[in-house]
């Protein structure tokens, strides 16, 4: 299989001191999971600082977002050169709380990956039903129209190479301390992967399908387990090193 891709998106937690004290943390962590590659998502005003006490640790940086543009006139916003610069490689695309509380869409999303790739960031795109979605049985037409949205940017976009990411985080898990059960998470994942296979076969054997939603040290095991589960995203479980580094020995 893939090679497993632990991701801690800290969110708005964080900033200064503990989240430098919490990186150097996640240092350690890496030492003990050498078949994992680790990842954190700092707030940017750490990011830079974070990278400094990262480097060559094996612990990788990702921004929580990007702007689309190199660079301009737009009050708030960070570019890619910007977010290469602090010390990223990766970038954290489409969070449903992006979408949901910041207006992006499946246009922006598109968007934000050809910019990931184009400024040589490795996209995280994530995707997920909300549990209305998910009552009415719409959860794969829902995860397929968000999928189908960046799949030619991201073959265009990927080279032959790139080893970009796609996270399922089904938003009723997200935070509400209510996993998706292994074979629920498992079947949405191997649809990605089938509709990934259908735009080349090559590209889905390198893409890693995360999990997040409420991935803990209780559960990491059994869900990354599935065939198709090739890592996980963590939010809250990531804020801590203890449990952050139960998480990676897991996988
Ligand atoms: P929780 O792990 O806190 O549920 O958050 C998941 C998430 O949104 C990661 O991006």
């Amino acid at each position: 299989g893939l090679r497993p891709l632990i991701a801690g998106n800290w969110k708005m937690f964080h900033g200064g001191g503990t989240g430098l004290a919490l990186a150097i943390d996640c240092t350690q962590i890496a030492q003990r999971v050498p078949h994992v590659d680790l990842v954190i998502a700092p707030p940017y005003t750490v990011l830079a600082a974070c990278s400094h006490e990262c480097e060559g640790k094996r612990v990788a940086l990702a921004a929580q977002n990007i702007h689309s543009k190199d660079k301009g006139a737009f009050t708030g916003e960070v570019s890619g050169p910007m977010l290469v610069e602090s010390g990223c490689t990766w970038a954290i695309i489409g969070h449903s709380e992006r979408r949901q509380l910041f207006g992006e869409t499946d246009a922006s999303v598109a968007e934000k990956t050809a910019a990931a790739l184009q400024f040589g960031l490795l996209p995280i795109v994530c995707v997920g039903e909300t549990l209305a979605e998910r009552e009415a049985g719409e959860t794969l037409a829902v995860v397929g129209r968000q999928v189908r949205a960046f799949l030619d940017i991201i073959l265009a976009g990927a080279g032959t190479d790139k080893a970009v990411a796609i996270a399922y985080e089904p938003v009723w898990a997200i935070g509400t301390g209510k996993n998706a059960g292994p074979a629920e998470a498992e079947e949405v994942h191997a649809a990605i992967r089938k509709w990934l296979t259908e735009k080349s076969a090559e590209l889905a054997k390198r893409t890693r399908i995360l999990y997040g939603g409420s991935v803990k040290p209780d559960n990491a095991k059994a869900l990354l387990a599935e065939p198709n589960v090739d890592g996980a995203l963590i939010g809250g479980a990531s804020l801590d090193a203890t449990s952050f580094g139960a998480i990676a020995e897991a996988a």
